[in-house]
C-alpha cells in the first residue's frame, strides 16, 4: 500500500499582533510535530501556513496607531514569522494573504462560485457613518450588548458574555470612526446559502461519508468538533454574508462592487491554496497535487474557528468542486496563563519572541512544556511553576541524567568506543522488548492526534533507560564482572540512539544533540526500535548537558513580569523594553534602615539620609521631601538600589537609590517589607 500524503495547514495567525504561547500550544506545536512525524515516515507532505493581513480589526488597529494598514502586517508579518523560526517550527511556506497570488487565488475562487450560482446577491439595512461616508463593518460598531449590558460591545460580537451579536442588536450604537450614532442604509451583498448544505454536511461530518462514499474516519474526529458542527446544524444554518462595504482586503471581482472586499474570513482559508501556490512555484511542483484526488487535508486550529473550518470552508471548497475537504480538523481548546485567560488586550500573556529573546537556547524546553499540558481535549493551563518542574524533573533527572550516564561511562571505561554486547540476561531481554515496542505505539498516537501522549510514550523510553542503569548499576559491577557492563552499556548507548529517533518530532534540537554525540544520524522513523543501531568498535563524542535545571529565581522573575493591564488605563506609563534575566541579576537591591534624616538647605524636594544597608552605613539623597517628613522617617525599612553610581547632588555624595512606588496621581510611597524583614536581606 502506498503511503498517504498530506497536506497539512496551521491556522493563519492575525498580523495585528504577537503570539503567545496559547496559540503556539494550540496550533503551531502540534502542527510542527505531526509534520516532523509524518516527514520521517516518508509521507509527501506540505506544511502551509502565512499571515491573514485582511480584516477590520487590522484597519481599526491602523487607525490607533496612526499608520497605514499596510504597515501594520507588514510588521506583524515579519515579528510573527520571525518567532516561528527562532522557535524552529518547520513549515515548508510561512506566506501572507496581502501578496497579489493571494488577491487573484481568491478571485478567481469567488468568481467560480459565482458562476455556479452557488452565491446570492441580498439586500439589507447597514449602519452608515455619514460623517465618513462608508458603510460601518461589524467591528467598527459599538453599543451595548443587548444580553450582558456591557456598554462596550462589538457589532459582531460581545467579548464579555460572548455571545454572537449583529450590529442591529446593539442598544445604543455607535460609529468608532465619528463617533455618531450611524444611520441605517441600504447595501446588497453576496450571501452563501448555508442552509442548502445541511444534509450532506450532516453526513459527512457525523459518518465521513460525501454522497456515500468514505471519506474519512469521523472517530478519529475530536468530540469538541464533532459536538459544536452538529449543534450548528441542528440550530439550523443561515445564510451569512460573503462580502463586506470596507477598502482594506480582497476586492470583490464583479462590475458595480466599488469599495466592497471578500469578508475575511471566505478570503483567509484561501490563503492556504494561494500560499501552496507560491510554494509550488518556488520549487517546480504542480499545487493541484496538494489540493486534489488521493490526498488527506488537515487543518490544524483553535476552538475558536472550527466552524469557519469545518463547515464553512468544506461548503466552499465543494461549491468551488475539484478540490479535496478536510480528512481532520484537529482544534484545541484553549491554554490559560497562571489562573487567568491569555489576552492580548489586557497583555496577559508569555510572548513567543520575549521567550526567544531571553532563553533563545531553550525552545526544545518550552515545546516540552506546552505539548505535556497541550490543551488537547480541554483547557489547561500553564504556569511557570510547571514550566520549572516538568524541565527539572523530567528533562533533565531523566531525559538528561540517563544520557549523560550513557555516554560519560562510556567515555570512562571504553574511550568512548561502543562496547560488544555479550549474553542477555532476562532484564536485558525485557528492556530490548519494552524499546522495540515504545516507537510503534507513538506512531499509533500521532495519527490519531493524541500528540500529548505520544511525547510522553516517547520519554518512557528514557525513563526505560534510566531506570535500566539505576537496578543494573554498572558503576559499582564494573569492579567484579567488566563483561557485564559491556553488555549493560552497549544496550544503554543502543536506547540513547532510539532516543535520537523517537525524539525528533517533539525535541528536535535535542535530538541533533544525541545524535552528534552518537555520531548516529537517521531520520528514518522505521529505523526505530532496533536493538543493534549502534555496531561495536564506533567511536562517540564527549556529551555536554542536554538541560540546565530551572532556578526558583526565574520562577518568581517571569512570574513578576505578568502584569495585568486595563485597556482603558493611560495614567501609568507604558512598559518598558524587555530585559532578560541576566540585565535584572545586575541590580543589587537590599532591604535598609534609615538612621537619619534632615532637610537638604535649599533644596525643596531633597532630604539627606544615612542609610544602614546591613553591610554598610551610607549617605543617600533621595527627593522625598514634599511626602514624607524627616521625623516621621527614622527607623523605616526601605529599599535600596545598592550599586547604582554614586553621584553628587548640592554637594552631597549619594551612595544608591531608595526605590518608591508612584501612583497616577505622582504622590510616592517607600517599598516597606513585612514585618520580619530587616537592614541587610536581598530583594530579588
Ligand atoms: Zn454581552
Amino acid at each position: 500500500m502506498s503511503k498517504a500524503k498530506y497536506t497539512v495547514t496551521a491556522a493563519l495567525p492575525y498580523a495585528n499582533g504577537p503570539l503567545h504561547l496559547g496559540h503556539v500550544a494550540g496550533v503551531y506545536l502540534p502542527a510542527d510535530i505531526f509534520v516532523r512525524f509524518l516527514r520521517m515516515n516518508n509521507h509527501d507532505v506540505a506544511f502551509i501556513c502565512g499571515s491573514d493581513e485582511h480584516g477590520a480589526a487590522i484597519t481599526l488597529r491602523a487607525k490607533k496607531e496612526g499608520i497605514s494598514p499596510q504597515e501594520i502586517v507588514d510588521k506583524y508579518n515579519e515579528q510573527i514569522g520571525k518567532s516561528f523560526r527562532d522557535f524552529d517550527i518547520s513549515f515548508d511556506i510561512f506566506h501572507r494573504t496581502s501578496s497579489p497570488i493571494h488577491h487573484e487565488t481568491a478571485q478567481d475562487f469567488f468568481k467560480v462560485l459565482h458562476a455556479k450560482g452557488k452565491l446570492t446577491e441580498e439586500t439589507s439595512e447597514q449602519y452608515y457613518d455619514e460623517e465618513y461616508s462608508q458603510f460601518l463593518a461589524d467591528r467598527y460598531i459599538t453599543g451595548e450588548c443587548p444580553k450582558c449590558q456591557n456598554p462596550s460591545a462589538y457589532g459582531d460580537q460581545c467579548e464579555k458574555c460572548g455571545s454572537d451579536l449583529s450590529p442591529t442588536e446593539l442598544i445604543n450604537p455607535t460609529s468608532t470612526l465619528s463617533g455618531k450614532t450611524p444611520i441605517l442604509r441600504e447595501t446588497s451583498h453576496w450571501y452563501l446559502p448555508m442552509n442548502r448544505h445541511e444534509d450532506w454536511l450532516r453526513e459527512w461530518i457525523k459518518e465521513g461519508k460525501l454522497d456515500g462514499v468514505q471519506q474519512h474516519d469521523p472517530k478519529l474526529w475530536r468530540n469538541q468538533v464533532n459536538g459544536q458542527c452538529m449543534s450548528w446544524i441542528d440550530g439550523g444554518l443561515h445564510s451569512r454574508a460573503m462580502t463586506r462595504d470596507l477598502d482594506w482586503g480582497v476586492k470583490v471581482p464583479l462590475p458595480n462592487s466599488e469599495g466592497k472586499v471578500l469578508y475575511v474570513w471566505l478570503d483567509a482559508p484561501i490563503g492556504y491554496i494561494s500560499a501552496t501556490k507560491q510554494w509550488a512555484l518556488d520549487n517546480n511542483k504542480d499545487w493541484k497535487d496538494y489540493w486534489t484526488g488521493d490526498r488527506k487535508l488537515i487543518h490544524f486550529i483553535g476552538k475558536d474557528n472550527i466552524v469557519f473550518h469545518a463547515i464553512i470552508f468544506p461548503i466552499l471548497l465543494r461549491d468551488h468542486g475539484d478540490l479535496i475537504l478536510p480528512d481532520n480538523v484537529p482544534a484545541y481548546e484553549f491554554l490559560n496563563l497562571e489562573g487567568d485567560k491569555f489576552s492580548t488586550s489586557r497583555n496577559w500573556a508569555v510572548w513567543l519572541h520575549e521567550y526567544m529573546e531571553s532563553y533563545p537556547e531553550k525552545s526544545d524546553e518550552l515545546k516540552y512544556v506546552l505539548t505535556s499540558i497541550a490543551p488537547e481535549s480541554k483547557d489547561s493551563e500553564f504556569t511557570w511553576k510547571e514550566f520549572q518542574t516538568r524541565i527539572n524533573s523530567e528533562l533533565a533527572d531523566i531525559l538528561g541524567n540517563f544520557v549523560n550516564r550513557a555516554m560519560v561511562l562510556t567515555q570512562k571505561y571504553y574511550q568512548g568506543i561502543v562496547p560488544e554486547k555479550g549474553e542477555l540476561t532476562e532484564e536485558d531481554q525485557r528492556v530490548l522488548k519494552e524499546m522495540n515496542a515504545i516507537p510503534d505505539r507513538i506512531a499509533k498516537l500521532v495519527y490519531a492526534y493524541k500528540l500529548r501522549d505520544a511525547q510522553a510514550e516517547a520519554m518512557n523510553l528514557a525513563r526505560l533507560g534510566n531506570k535500566y542503569l539505576a537496578e543494573t548499576e554498572p558503576w559499582k559491577l564494573v569492579k567484579t564482572d567488566v563483561e557485564r557492563v559491556k553488555t549493560i552499556m552497549n544496550i544503554a548507548l543502543q536506547i540513547t540512539a532510539n532516543l535520537s529517533i523517537v525524539l525528533q518530532p517533539f525535541l528536535p534540537a535535542t535530538a541533533k544533540k544525541l545524535s552528534e554525540f552518537l555520531n548516529f544520524n537517521t531520520t528514518d522513523w522505521t529505523n526505530a526500535g532496533g536493538d543493534d543501531l549502534l555496531k561495536p568498535g564506533q567511536m562517540t563524542s564527549i556529551p555536554s548537558i542536554l538541560f540546565t535545571k530551572i532556578e526558583d529565581e526565574l520562577v518568581a522573575f517571569e512570574v513578576a513580569k505578568l502584569t495585568k493591564t486595563d485597556e482603558n488605563v493611560s495614567a501609568f506609563e507604558p512598559q518598558k523594553e524587555v530585559i532578560n534575566f541576566e540585565d535584572f541579576g545586575k541590580m543589587d537591591i537590599r532591604l535598609g534602615t534609615i538612621l537619619s534624616a534632615e532637610k537638604v538647605e535649599k533644596a525643596d524636594k531633597l532630604v539627606k539620609l544615612l542609610v544602614d544597608t546591613g553591610i554598610d552605613k551610607r549617605t543617600i539623597v533621595s527627593g522625598i521631601a514634599e511626602h514624607y517628613s524627616p521625623e516621621e522617617i527614622v527607623g523605616k525599612t526601605v529599599s535600596v538600589l545598592m550599586n547604582l553610581a554614586p553621584r553628587k547632588i548640592k554637594g552631597i555624595e549619594s551612595q544608591g537609590m531608595i526605590l518608591m512606588a508612584e501612583n497616577e496621581e505622582g504622590k510616592l510611597s517607600f517599598m516597606t517589607p513585612e514585618k520580619g524583614f530587616s537592614a541587610g536581606g536581598t530583594i530579588c
